[in-house]
């Protein structure tokens, strides 16, 4: 997954900045979502959540009258009781532009760029709307397949589609830089 982080690494500038995404951690340090980063400056300066780690480089964000640093993940002061249904897993919904980013715009089929997603079981057959279900998709890939399961249509899927897990893994790094300070 080479692309994956292509996007974060665009130098940030007055403008673009608001479209940083910022990790919000529950007063438990469990992640829980990623936010703009607008929003995540208001709960901040609000005195709601604390930065417990800035956007690097230092990027400066001013008001009236004060300055903070760009965070890069932020702690819910009090404590916020989530549904499990709510997180993010393989049978949960899927969006077209969130199937785009978790594949990098790669056709899962022949890996050349896609701009449209393919429902692997069919939707004509009751195929859902899933994570595990979509998957990104080329032009030529998508007709070809038609409204087929990959296995009738003869075409094999290179990776198998799953719920995107970029909050696993920041929430693994989190538990380590807490386990070393
Ligand atoms: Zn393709």
């Amino acid at each position: 997954m080479i692309f994956r982080h292509a996007t974060d690494r665009v130098a940030l500038t007055a403008s673009n900045w608001i479209h940083t995404g910022v990790l919000v951690l529950n007063a438990s340090y469990e992640a829980l979502d990623e936010i703009g980063a607008d929003r995540a400056v208001v709960l901040v300066t609000s005195g709601a959540a604390e930065s417990i780690a800035d956007h690097e480089p230092y990027f400066p964000i001013r008001s009236k009258d004060l300055e903070i640093a760009l965070p890069e993940t932020i702690r819910l002061l009090r404590y916020v009781y989530i549904e499990h249904t709510v997180l993010v897993h393989d049978e949960s919904r899927a969006t077209l532009a969130g199937v785009l980013r978790r594949d990098n715009h790669r056709c899962g089929y022949c890996a050349n760029w896609a701009r449209t997603v393919d429902h692997i079981r069919p939707r004509s057959r009751g195929g859902p709307n899933t994570w595990s279900n979509l998957v990104a998709c080329c032009a030529p890939c998508n007709s070809a397949k038609a409204d087929r399961t990959p296995e009738e249509a003869g075409m094999r899927l290179l990776w198998q589609p799953k719920a995107p897990d970029h909050l696993a893994k920041r929430q693994r790094r989190v538990w380590k830089q807490l386990a070393t300070t």
